[in-house]
């Protein structure tokens, strides 16, 4: 029942009564007052009964957030402006909370893929935001949040670094190692977060990848000066003793030889030197091409005749007509072997045999240099791929090498996309192994 009907039975009973008394009767009085309580009990019986009705519609619309009407039934009557109103304000507020939501959202997603670590701590020094680079740099527990900082980093540096910036201060950037892991180094940054929140960020980045850069360079840098030095200071000493010489004497011929030997190491030295930088550089575009492999082995044996013959060694080239025709870069691939096939030969001591062989492995075509020279020592292995690494740096710079063969021809590989190993065999000797990649389809 509406308000108007309970007003419409209000007034009823209040006429009731006004008619009772217009018309003073014998028992007139008696009956317009038993209708007028009557008329009132019933009227407040139905007006409470109204009212609770109402009160429960309204209750149940104000725990609705949704906020959105349903329908005219329950906004029509006169509490329907106050549920309208509610609805008007829970719906700009849920509005709100999706922003804020989305926000949260967008932010999270920010700084997931951020590679700098990240970690919000509020003024008590809680932590309420971390990413993933910030917990695999400090090693964070799986769930950090929530947690006091001093609980959960184990790091006394990055400690104090937030300590200062919770305090308000700019603490300068401080560069440390993990200590899980002291090859990992990263910059660590804290700042003060603005008024009201009063926290702290901390700032994270890795800086290993440019630290090891860094390094490298430093130690290409030394190696090359070392490199040259060495012939340098022997043509300067021949030159300065050839100066000296008189004109006719029979040492100037030998002084001479000794120059060109050391001026033909310093040339061999820089086109390696830029050889390596091209490679490095991605600058050598990649032929492909089909090849006979057989005529390939055989300019690479004809290139290296003269030293070949000069140690009194052989060359046996085996190729199975399953591996005759291959798809690669002729050029690489030459380059390539003709620095293994140098190696064995400089490696291996006079009148042995070296072997040049092809085979096919599944898609693939392996070829292998072995010799019957002393091997790689085990402990070597791995790093005689590594620039300017030598095993027996005298042997090595004595035969004209600089420690840079290797690296090339693993450049050379890799851009063709094949990878090459080194192993000893157990009969004694090294073995070089270059796979190349043949998709089936190219045969
Ligand atoms: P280099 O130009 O000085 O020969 P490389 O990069 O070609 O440099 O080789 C690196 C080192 O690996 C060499 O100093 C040498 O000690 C070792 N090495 C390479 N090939 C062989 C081999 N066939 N047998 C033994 N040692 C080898």
């Amino acid at each position: 029942m509406s308000f108007r009907t309970q007003c419409f039975l209000a007034l009823m009973a209040l006429g009731l009564m006004a008619g009772a008394l217009a018309r003073p009767r014998a028992g007139g009085v008696g009956l317009a007052m038993i209708l007028a309580v009557v008329g009132a009990a019933a009227f407040s019986w139905a007006l409470s009964r109204s009212l609770r009705r109402r009160a429960g519609k309204l209750a149940a619309a104000l725990e609705n957030l949704e906020g959105r009407p349903h329908g005219r039934a329950d906004v029509d009557d006169e509490l329907g402006p106050v549920v309208q109103a509610w609805r008007r304000v829970t719906g700009r507020f849920e509005a709100r909370l999706k922003e804020q939501t989305l926000d949260r959202a967008r932010l999270e997603a920010v700084l997931a893929g951020m590679l700098e670590g990240v970690l919000v701590v509020d003024a008590q020094g809680r932590i309420r935001l971390v990413n993933d680079a910030a917990t695999h740099l400090l090693r964070l527990a799986a769930s950090p949040i929530g947690h006091h900082y001093l609980e959960i980093i184990r790091h006394p540096d990055v400690t104090t670094l937030v300590a200062a910036a919770l305090d308000g201060g700019q603490p300068s950037p401080v560069e440390l190692s993990s200590p899980h892991d002291p090859e990992v180094v990263f910059a660590a940054r804290a700042v003060p977060t603005p008024d009201p929140t009063r926290g702290a960020v901390l700032v994270l980045h890795d800086t290993t990848a440019v630290r090891r850069t860094d390094r490298i360079r430093r130690d290409f840098v030394a190696n090359v000066s070392h490199e040259l030095r060495t012939p340098l200071t022997a043509i300067r000493g021949y030159l300065e003793a050839l100066q000296d010489a008189p004109a006719d004497a029979p040492e100037r011929t030998a002084y001479l030889a000794v120059i060109a030997r050391h001026t033909a190491h310093m040339e061999r030295l820089v086109r390696d030197l830029l050889r390596l930088a091209r490679l490095e550089a991605g600058q050598d575009p990649v032929e492909w091409a089909p090849v006979e492999l057989p005529d390939l082995f055989e300019a690479v044996i004809q290139d290296l005749e003269p030293a070949i013959a000069a140690k009194r060694q052989r060359v046996e080239a085996h190729v199975p007509r399953e591996a005759v025709t291959i798809v690669t870069d002729r050029d690489k691939l030459k380059s390539l072997l003709r620095n293994l096939v140098e190696n064995a030969s400089t490696y291996s001591p006079e009148a042995t045999t070296i072997r040049l062989e092809a085979a096919r492995a599944g898609d693939d075509v392996t070829v292998q240099v072995i010799d019957e020279g002393p091997g790689i020592p085990e402990a070597d292995l791995s790093r005689i791929f590594e620039r300017f690494y030598r095993v027996d740096a005298g042997r090595s710079r004595e035969s004209g090498g600089a420690g840079l063969g290797l690296s090339i021809a693993r450049h050379l590989a890799e851009r063709m996309g094949s990878e090459i190993r080194a192993a000893n065999r157990p009969e004694g000797g090294a073995v070089f192994t270059v796979r190349l990649p043949q998709p089936a389809t190219w045969i």
